[in-house]
């Protein structure tokens, strides 16, 4: 990064790329863009990776891509769970949705990982490379235009505002992303009929362990494995939080031992409503993930529901799809809309496919569900799954590997395709 005007008290800078979000998204683009030799700037509005749960699933096309990166041998030191069959309790049974056994390849599997551990070792082999710089609390705030082009973009820090110029600024900001606002970028929005309570409890020594999910009487509680304790998701009809919050706590608590017998000698560890997090569930996507100067990836072009746990993965997958296609041009200053263009032609069949299949997942089961419509016992597509276990492999394929799962081109691949030298490491 290059300082190349201070101007009054505005300071500006150059950069090759610059990345606004630290996130899954933005944190995979920055390694491999510094792998391939491109000075690249990363912008995170937090000054560490440590906050509310986001999801920390890490599925078997993640696994693969770790592999093909030459990452897998450290990846896998980090503390993980690995998890190999997906269970549906209902009033009368266990039932075996997704069994991850079958998944064709190497990763039978999917691990569940803390995603600040997952970001800190990203940036961690980002860092190895001199052209990769990460600005911690500096809140992106907008885009620097000059016609119809992204220039780079403005951003805040703790000493004030400041501009950041780049050939390329990527919006890897999230969900309620400011950059693709303010570049005046549309979404369509999909809705949803539901919303998430998310809280922890303790782990004990004896519990039955892995990924579960309870139904009964019109309520979905899915509760996931974790080192030292139980990550807890509670469905509600859209906005019903309130309802809940209404009923006490005391009610929430019973309610939720009823549900999950061995989870009674800890449901007061929900202490206040404090403790549980909502989770607003929201589908949407970017009509034009691009402008001339600028691209959107991960939440910020297309969020995700959270069925299936998609889209930490998705947003990687991006990350990929838009290092192959934008690395070499960028690194060698050709960078053209076609290029931005074909990044969103790749990523639409698996955005689209799985948004429709959530949705249908959604308004077809989950939502009459949770508004109380669904009949009280088990849905035949359990039943069948028991009698025919081949066909859990379907569901397991379609979280764990998804549509069209990305592999980088070789010169992302190996960690000996060294960075160029540049002006601003000053070699
Ligand atoms: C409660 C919850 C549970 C979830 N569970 C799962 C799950 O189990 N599995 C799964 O796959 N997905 C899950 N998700 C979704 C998942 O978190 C996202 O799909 C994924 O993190 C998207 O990655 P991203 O990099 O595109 O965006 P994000 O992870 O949202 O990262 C965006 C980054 O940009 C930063 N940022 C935002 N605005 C600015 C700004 N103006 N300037 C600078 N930095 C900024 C943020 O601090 C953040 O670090 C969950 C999400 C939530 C909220």
């Amino acid at each position: 990064m290059t300082n190349d005007s201070i101007g009054g008290e505005m300071e500006t800078r150059r950069t090759t790329c610059a990345i606004a979000g630290a996130g899954p998204a933005g944190m995979m683009l920055g390694m491999l863009l510094a792998r391939a030799g491109v000075e690249t700037v990363v912008l995170e509005k937090h000054g560490d990776f440590l906050r509310d749960f986001r999801g920390d699933t890490v599925h078997a096309s993640t696994m693969r891509l770790m592999g093909e990166l030459g990452l897998l041998d450290a990846f896998t030191k980090l503390a993980h769970q690995r998890i190999h069959h997906l269970q549906v309790t209902t009033d009368d049974g266990t039932y075996k949705l997704m069994d991850f056994r079958r998944l064709p390849g190497k990763f039978k599997y999917i691990t569940f990982l803390p995603q600040w551990d997952f970001l800190d070792f990203l940036l961690a082999e980002a860092e190895k490379y001199p052209n990769f710089r990460i600005l911690r609390n500096s809140e992106v705030t907008g885009v620097i235009e000059d016609g119809e082009r992204v220039t780079g973009l403005r951003y805040r820090d703790a000493e004030g505002e400041r501009e950041l110029r780049a050939d390329l600024t990527v919006a890897a900001d999230g969900r309620r992303s400011a950059l693709r606002e303010t570049a005046g970028l549309k979404s369509r929005v999909f809705g949803s009929g539901m919303d998430i309570l998310w809280f922890q409890l303790t782990k004990k020594p004896d519990d039955p362990g892995g990924m579960v999910g309870r139904l009964s009487d019109g309520q979905l509680v899915v509760r996931i494995e974790r080192q030292a304790h139980w990550q807890v998701a509670y469905t509600v009809r859209k906005d019903g939080y309130d309802e809940v919050r209404a009923r006490g706590l005391d009610w929430f608590r019973e309610n939720l031992a009823e549900l999950v017998p061995f989870l009674a000698d800890r449901v007061h560890e929900v202490g206040s409503w404090d403790d549980v997090k909502v989770l607003d569930v929201q589908i949407d996507r970017l009509d034009r993930w691009w402008r001339p100067g600028m691209l959107c990836i991960g939440d910020s072009a297309h969020t995700m529901s959270p069925i299936m746990g998609v889209g930490i993965n998705l947003a990687l997958q991006d990350a990929v799809a838009a290092a192959n296609r934008i690395a070499g041009p960028l690194r060698e200053g050709r960078l053209t809309d076609k290029h931005l263009e074909s990044v969103q032609r790749r990523r639409t069949l698996p955005t689209v496919g799985t948004q429709r299949l959530q949705r249908f997942l959604q308004s077809r089961f989950l939502e009459p569900w949770v508004r109380g419509e669904g009949k009280s016992t088990t849905p035949v597509v359990l039943r069948i799954l028991k009698r025919l276990p081949v066909l859990q492999a379907g569901p397991a394929r379609t979280m764990a590997i998804g549509m069209r799962p990305e592999h980088p081109v070789p010169a992302l691949r190996k960690p000996s395709a060294l960075p160029r030298p540049t002006a601003a490491n000053g070699e």
